[in-house]
């Protein structure tokens, strides 16, 4: 047993530390932070992998270059973290089919027109469906049957729903995407978070607020005060408790609540959807695929919806990076840089000419010095059905079929992988599910009520993101937006003190 904080933040990840600094910017010190495993970040996590790091959670920096600033882009460019500019949108002139074949682009730009067409007919019918106007015809869609139909239909619903849908995300912060390649990874811009309230040294919290591998498994609260029991036995006691853990957390009843949870909060929680996002990471002693910066993203069309579709070339990390281009005239135009504000202002000129030239020009990158030479590392994702059955099985049985897939693109000439990485976000308990994903004809009560307070139990996290669930920078803002919750409940809480004691 402790003395009673004022605040425990159950979970110590983007939402969970955000809402601490916040609180601790607003005075409250006496906070205590509970992490069930032996790290922070969260779904922010990066391992070491075939010699270098790779990032098994977030690994991009999405909605950059709009009207609102990105507060997780403004976070990167303050902490120096080295990101890459990613073009998604030639993708989709490299899709192999089963004989290695590459789809001629007509083909692929008319497969994709008709997949959005129809992904948003779809949308239209199910909005006019559920505002009960049976009235207007409702256009019947082919679904997707072909394997280049499948992949695109595969990538359009499992990627970029940004096309079908407007996503406040890339409306508001913009439409561009940036890999975090950084051998400090994405958990960084957190230790940057962290060292503004937290005792650190050396880049390691050393502070006794955070509390690792204290797995939460009940939450009783009276009214006075809520009490936190932990796996191990022990107890803590706050004030108020603001819960980060996951939505699948929530829906797994790990963490038992006494008195349970009302109805409303229960029954939303149910009802919000899990997602499952796989990286897999395969090393190979060499490289094979194509490597210019068009070829970053290819995609392999079979007959089953979402088999191995998504690869991408893993970026090195560089030290010095530097961009040949030819321009017409056949001028060699060189960028090179080695610290950190002309990486930053060099980059901007490096993402803009891959954005607005990429398509007319040829672009050759060259790597002048590999900090991590001979790291040759591919990288497929899964999603849902495909990530839990590949969960369940033998990575070497993994790596089978990953190689099958490889073979029929490159042909049967190329080396087998000599490594793989396959995380479980679904297994893991601290975890069940990689992010929310809030059905697109949903009643946003929903929302509200998976987000709404329980009296003294505060939920953050990105799910309870309106905005921007799913992503880094929801997790960020809601853990803001939580705190400022709980500071204006601590005032209420304190202004009916007082007003009781001068009645007294
Ligand atoms: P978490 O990071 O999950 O933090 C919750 C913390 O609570 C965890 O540390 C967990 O260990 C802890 N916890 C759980 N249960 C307990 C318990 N019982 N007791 C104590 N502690 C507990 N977003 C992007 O913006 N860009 C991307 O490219 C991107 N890609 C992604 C890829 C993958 C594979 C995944 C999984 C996620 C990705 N996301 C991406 C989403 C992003 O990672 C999350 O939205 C964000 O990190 C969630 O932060 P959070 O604080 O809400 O939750």
């Amino acid at each position: 047993s402790h003395s009673p904080s004022s605040v425990i933040i159950v979970g110590a990840g983007v939402s969970g530390i955000s809402a601490a600094k916040v609180l601790a910017e607003n005075g409250i010190h006496d906070l205590l932070i509970l992490e069930a495993s032996d790290r922070i970040g969260g779904r922010i996590r990066k391992e070491t992998f075939g010699g270098v790091s790779v990032e098994l959670g977030a690994g991009w920096i999405a909605g950059v270059g709009g009207k609102e600033s990105n507060p997780v882009w403004e976070l990167a460019a303050k902490s120096g973290l080295r990101t890459f500019f990613s073009d998604y949108s030639n993708a989709r002139y490299n899709i192999y089919d089963r004989s290695g074949k590459i789809f001629p682009s007509g083909i692929a730009t008319d497969s994709y027109q008709k997949a959005v067409d129809s992904a948003i007919q779809n949308l239209r019918n199910q909005e006019a469906e559920s505002g009960g106007d049976h009235s207007s015809t409702s256009k019947v869609t082919e679904p997707p049957s072909t394997p280049i139909e499948l992949a695109i239909d595969f990538i359009l619903h499992d990627f970029e729903m940004a096309e079908v849908e407007p996503i406040s995300t890339f409306t508001e912060f913009g439409e561009r995407e940036y890999l975090v390649a950084d051998e400090r990874g994405y958990e960084y811009l957190l230790y940057k978070m962290a060292e503004d309230f937290l005792h650190t040294s050396e880049g390691r919290i050393l502070d006794n607020r955070l509390k690792l591998n204290q797995v939460v498994r009940g939450i009783q609260q009276s009214r006075s005060g809520v009490r936190v029991v932990t796996e191990d036995g022990r107890f803590y006691e706050a004030n108020y408790v603001v819960l980060s853990v996951s939505i699948g957390v929530l829906q797994s009843d790990f963490i038992s609540f006494n008195p349970p949870l009302p109805r409303w909060k229960s029954e939303a929680i149910t009802k919000c959807e899990v997602m499952v996002y796989t990286k897999i990471f395969l090393q190979f002693p060499y490289k094979f695929w194509p490597g210019c910066p068009e070829k970053e993203f290819f995609i392999y069309a079979h007959d089953r919806r979402g088999y191995y579709t998504f690869w991408q070339v893993r970026l090195k990390c560089f030290s010095i990076l530097c961009l040949f281009c030819f321009s017409p005239g056949n001028h060699l135009l060189l960028f090179s840089w080695s610290n950190k504000e002309t990486l930053k202002f060099k980059r901007f000129l490096f993402a803009d000419y891959l954005f607005e030239q990429s398509s007319d020009l040829p672009l050759y990158d060259q790597h002048m010095e590999s900090a991590y030479p001979g790291s040759n590392i591919l990288v497929v994702t899964l999603t849902n059905g495909e990530s839990k059955r590949v969960e369940a099985q033998p990575d070497t049985d993994t790596l089978r079929e990953a190689m099958v897939v490889l073979r029929d693109m490159f042909g049967p000439d190329i080396p087998d992988a000599i490594d793989i990485l396959v995380p479980r976000w679904w297994n893991n308990r601290f975890q069940r599910g990689s992010y929310s994903n809030y059905p697109i004809i949903s009643n946003p009560q929903v929302f509200y009520n998976i987000k709404a307070p329980v009296g003294r139990i505060f939920f953050t996290g990105e799910h309870t993101s309106e905005r921007f669930n799913g992503y880094v920078h929801g997790a960020y803002l809601a853990g803001i937006e939580t705190s400022r919750a709980v500071l204006e409940e601590m005032r209420k809480e304190r202004e009916t003190e007082d007003g009781s004691q001068t009645q007294l």
